[in-house]
């Protein structure tokens, strides 16, 4: 195992830019910014034992700064969307600044995902990042604490850590938002899929959760067997034609708060395969839809659908769904979750 550290480049205050490269002795590695606690590459073998960088990124902070679509960043305090930008808490109305279309608060307004965190080498194979958010910050009550910390072991997992601290009781949701490409290039329509989730949150069409939740058995939503990301992608279905194809939460079966497998995604072509397990409730399974063909690392275009994400979560706009499982954290309720993504070689 080995970890560097190299100058990644520069923010425009001039603010020092790093990328921790952790490499294990199988041949793979991983490349993390400390702009937004970043995954900018991860070079895993494939069937053939040529290297192939299996996500979307750019080439320098310009890009990641003004075009990105949060490829490969950590996101918080609250991933995903918050219907209407607002919520009640303990009688407090809290109006968020609502950055998507000017009606919904997505992804706390990146308010993690853009700002370079502090770093240090943990150990010979981790990473760690930490960062503070303050209270009010985009409408969103607590001084928040959060750690990332990000570890590589032989086996080709790729561990990550995070905790969270706020001194206010607030809601808190973090994730990674790595777009997946285990063929290294192309679209992701022939990965195989498959989700261990037999229910869904179904959306409005501002891609806000109904609140209810439906099995996905009979419908375009069933991964629970795998099958191609492109097989029912194009059904004509309502859920579909609200968010331009697979972009929803998804329950996982017999969450409980321990480390389980909720997702299998492969690659034929490459022979590379990803297994997602987490201690979170739900994952969001987002095709890539709306990408619009960015340039991304050495030129590669990032096209609709080159890039598929499976973010482990709390439900979206949990803090308006007292239904959901509680997102709610607070001076005595510290968050915490591990999320792995495991690489390994098909059959
Ligand atoms: C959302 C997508 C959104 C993407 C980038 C995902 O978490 O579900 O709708 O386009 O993030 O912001």
């Amino acid at each position: 195992m080995l970890v560097k550290k190299d100058v990644f480049g520069a923010m425009p205050d001039g603010t020092e830019v790093f990328e921790y490269t952790i490499e294990n002795d199988a041949g793979m590695s991983v490349g993390i910014l400390t702009l937004g606690a970043t995954i900018h590459k991860v070079v895993v073998p494939d069937k053939n034992g040529t290297p192939v960088d299996a996500v979307l990124g750019f080439d320098t902070v310009e890009d990641y700064l003004g075009k990105s679509n949060y490829q490969g960043a950590t996101v918080g305090r609250f991933a995903n969307r918050i219907g209407a930008g607002r919520f009640t808490l303990d009688g407090t109305d809290h109006v968020l600044d609502r950055n998507e279309k000017g009606k919904t608060s997505l992804h706390s307004s990146g308010e993690m995902s853009f700002k370079v965190w502090d770093s240090l080498i943990a150990d010979s194979d981790s990473v760690e990042f930490s960062t503070s958010v303050p209270d009010g910050n985009h409408g969103f009550p607590g001084n928040v604490k959060a750690t990332v910390r990000m570890t590589l072991d032989n086996s080709g997992t790729l561990r990550i850590e995070y905790a969270a601290e706020t001194d206010r009781p607030a809601p808190l949701n973090l994730t990674n938002h790595t777009y997946f490409n285990l063929a290294g290039g192309g679209d992701i329509l022939s990965h195989e899929l498959k989700l261990n989730c037999s229910a869904f949150t179904p959306v409005d069409e501002l891609s806000i959760p109904t609140g209810e939740i439906r099995a996905v058995a009979g419908t375009p939503f069933d991964f629970t067997a795998g099958k191609p990301i492109g097989a029912d992608i194009e059904a004509d279905d309502e859920q579909l034609a609200f968010t331009g194809g697979f972009d929803h939460n998804f329950v996982i079966d017999g969450a409980d708060g321990s480390l389980r497998p909720c997702a299998t995604a492969s690659c034929a072509e490459s022979g590379i395969s990803l297994t997602v397990a987490t201690t979170l409730p739900a994952v969001q399974f987002y095709a890539g839809n709306f990408l619009a063909g960015a340039e991304g690392k050495g030129g590669r275009p990032m096209n609709k659908r080159s890039g598929f994400c499976l973010e482990t979560q709390f439900y979206p706009d949990s803090p308006n769904k007292p239904d959901f499982p509680s997102c709610i954290f607070g001076p005595d309720r510290p968050y915490e979750s591990v999320t792995e993504f495991r690489f390994s070689k098909l059959g």
